[in-house]
């Protein structure tokens, strides 16, 4: 089919079919169905390419409900670069399909809004006040969203020094929506890479990563970031990029590959470089959701695990499936709301029989989707990000 030319027959090739993926996919425990499993999925974007199946809007669904999670990636046996072959699938079918107005809307969204980081701070600003004077209605996805406590902005001469002696100089991804959204996030973050004996820069003219771009199947607005960030990155010298948002970490590794090496998650590198010994006893309960970009596409379990039990005071008890997904995934719970609280509903039920003060996680879109979840039960359970939860040892 001549839509299909992203889509590699490499990579399709790799699936054996057995099924052993079944099980760890979201939607295949909701549903039951074959067609909502990797295997399906895999199948169905296989005959597209081949041209041996018709293209047709209640086929693509499939693909639509797709979380992009990776799960199945983390355990198939065959090494199938699910992650990719999603990503190559949905720009095509984007390409093949007549976009639903949703979706159009939200591609537009994303390029006008998120790809502009002055645009994206007034729409903060925005809602901040429309937040202040009860209009938060007025806000499409304000159901979802926190309460926005002012923005994260890099400090004058846009470095942070180390405390102590200067071991690293380290770049920090600030992004587009977590410094509107978890300010408080990126500030923890910076105080403990500063304690771990690290410089921060906060380079100048950085972009959106681009991540949401690729997962909505934009690659082309992705590339388009890719090549500004590349320029702004190669500007200065760093030991390491930083990243405190599991799903920007993995578009980075994956998608830039002129940082090779160098793009880090903050747990991944805190637990390289080493904290100083922490400095107060933290009596709180806790339970941590994997972010799937943390777990499964970048393979990152243990290290996020470790700090949390190496403050005084903190007991980690762990969910009975910590590393499914919550149903949030960049934009999914807003172009499918429906699929997204199903999946949802499972993740509270486990996550109230931890018994947690509160949930850690390492992922904007894991904590509004938790919080949305956790707001209309009155539960107590808060949610933070893993980065402030350690400093609150410091
Ligand atoms: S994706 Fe992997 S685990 Fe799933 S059916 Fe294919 S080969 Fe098996
Ligand atoms: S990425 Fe997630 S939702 Fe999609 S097929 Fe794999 S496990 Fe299922």
């Amino acid at each position: 089919m001549e839509h299909f030319q992203r889509l590699s027959d490499d990579d399709l090739a790799t699936c054996v079919h057995c099924g052993l993926c079944l099980d760890a996919c979201p939607t295949f425990r909701v549903t039951g169905l074959e067609t909502e499993s990797p295997r399906g999925r895999i199948y169905l974007m296989t005959q597209w390419k081949r041209g041996t199946m018709r293209f047709d809007e209640e086929q693509v669904r499939h693909i639509d409900l797709c979380l992009g999670c990776r799960t199945c990636e983390a355990v198939c046996p065959s090494g199938v670069p699910y992650g990719r072959i999603i990503e190559a699938g949905r720009a095509d079918v984007e390409d093949a399909r007549r976009l639903s107005f949703k979706r159009r809307a939200s591609r537009v969204a994303l390029r006008q809004l998120l790809g502009h980081p002055a645009r994206l701070r007034a729409f903060g600003a925005l809602t901040r006040t429309a937040q202040a004077v009860g209009l938060t209605s007025v806000v499409r996805s304000g159901r979802q969203l926190p309460r926005l406590r002012g923005q994260f902005r890099p400090p004058a001469g846009r470095v942070a020094p180390a405390i102590g002696e200067r071991k690293h100089r380290v770049a920090f991804l600030v992004g587009c929506v977590m410094p509107i959204l978890y300010p408080q996030s990126h500030d923890a973050a910076v105080k403990l890479l500063q304690l771990a004996g690290c410089e921060v820069w906060f380079p100048a003219g950085e972009r959106c990563c681009g991540a949401l771009f690729a997962h909505n199947g934009d690659l082309e607005g992705a590339e388009r970031l890719r090549e500004a960030n590349t320029r702004v990155y190669s500007a200065e010298h760093f030991d390491a990029l930083i990243v405190d948002s599991a799903g920007c970490g993995a578009h980075l590794k994956d998608f830039y590959p002129g940082l090779k090496g160098r793009v880090k998650d903050l747990s991944e590198w805190l637990a390289e470089v080493g904290l100083p010994e922490p400095r107060r006893e933290v009596k709180v309960r806790v339970t941590y959701q994997d972010a799937c970009h943390l777990a499964h596409a970048q393979r990152i379990k243990k290290q996020p695990r470790e700090l949390i039990r190496s403050m005084p005071g903190v007991e980690l008890v762990e969910m009975r499936h910590p590393d499914i997904c919550c149903g949030a995934a960049g934009l999914y719970s807003t172009l499918e709301p429906d699929m997204s609280r199903r999946i949802l509903e499972q993740k509270l039920d486990d996550l109230m029989g931890t018994r947690a003060e509160v949930v850690v996680t390492a992922n904007p879109g894991c904590q509004m989707q938790l919080e949305a979840g956790l707001r209309p039960l009155g539960s107590a359970i808060r949610v933070e990000h893993i980065a402030e939860l350690i400093a609150r040892a410091y």
